[in-house]
């Protein structure tokens, strides 16, 4: 093999050369279709210590926003990613705690090693860098939605503003991973991608339920970012059916019913309107259709956040000693 492997394996033996096996079947795919050797070397990390990796990582000074993933990664939210700065190797970080490591599912680890590789090229093509630039471009429709609003805690101003800008992080990062994921399967790795998004999709609606009475609670608790999750899980593990839908993949079906967790109705009626237009989603270089989705995204979110505003609202006239004064 001409591109340099930089291994960085925390599991041994016959598990170790299994992962490794995968890993290369899948490069060796790359490497008949796309330039990769342009990357000279690439670092793979498959850690059972996500946050002592961290240390590994040394973050270029100004690349504050790519704290994000960091954070998604420590708190075990995000199982692998892959990293790639300007004076830094391009990095694969997997996560080996979970469910397809620990049952060894070839498949679904070829699919996750394709996806986060297929990252890597999207990022040598400059491909993922138009999506960050559109985002950045979206700052005056926050500051517009922002006008409108009427503060009541825990929806204060500034709070409001950083769940905006993580709610636009975070739709960039889906949308990152439905080009990703569209082109691996051009590559051919339908089965790899969609065995590996059963495995992650497997059981959570029994993990993660998000009630409305639940999210009222924590929101007159403080804890304005139990809304934030609610609204970001749904749409997060649905993005994972879109590239198959786009294919006309039947295997779609499965996967939605799989990511159907519990969310107030609310949250999934504006989140239905966002993946239609996920849905339309064909490249990374239509900005105005990256833009449409970032829109709309943050608009559907406001709508979200004012229903419940409305009910924070009433609450406080009914019973004004019990609630907190802004
Ligand atoms: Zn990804």
């Amino acid at each position: 093999m001409s591109l340099k492997i930089e291994k960085h394996i925390d599991v041994r033996g016959r598990k170790r050369e299994i992962i490794l096996k995968a890993f290369n079947e899948v490069l060796e795919e790359f490497e008949e279709r796309v330039k990769i050797k342009k990357m000279k070397g690439i670092r793979l990390f498959v850690t059972l210590n996500p946050v002592k990796t961290c240390e590994k990582i040394i973050l270029p000074k100004g690349k504050l926003r790519r704290h994000s993933e960091l954070r998604e990664w420590i708190c075990r939210n995000s199982p692998s990613f892959s990293y790639w700065e300007r004076d830094s190797k391009p990095t694969i970080m997997v996560d080996a705690n979970q469910k397809i490591f620990r049952e060894l599912n070839y498949q679904a680890i070829k699919g996750l090693f394709a996806h986060e590789l297929m990252h890597l090229v999207d990022k040598l093509e400059k491909i993922e860098d138009n999506l960050n630039d559109v985002a950045e471009e979206t700052i005056n429709d926050i500051i517009c939605l922002l006008r409108k609003h009427k503060e009541i805690p825990p929806f204060t101003i500034d709070r409001l503003l950083s769940s905006f800008i993580r709610i636009t992080i975070s739709t960039v990062l889906f949308m990152k991973d439905i080009f990703a994921n569209t082109r691996a399967m051009s590559f051919g790795f339908d089965e790899e991608i969609y065995a590996n998004y059963k495995a992650v999709l497997e059981g959570v609606k029994e993990e993660i339920k998000f009630t409305e009475r639940g999210i009222m609670k924590a929101l007159k608790e403080d804890r304005k970012h139990i809304l934030d999750n609610a609204f970001l899980t749904y749409l997060g593990l649905n993005t994972c059916w879109i590239p198959f839908k786009m294919f006309h993949n039947e295997w779609y079906k499965e996967l939605k019913e799989l990511a159907d967790i519990k969310v107030p109705k609310i949250v999934k009626d504006n989140c239905k309107e966002i993946l239609k237009e996920m849905l339309k989603l064909r490249s990374a270089s239509d900005r105005e259709q990256v833009a449409r989705v970032l829109k709309l995204t943050q608009q559907k979110y406001f709508n979200i956040v004012r229903y419940f505003c409305k009910k924070l609202k009433s609450l406080e006239l009914c019973h004004p000693s019990s609630y907190k004064v802004l």
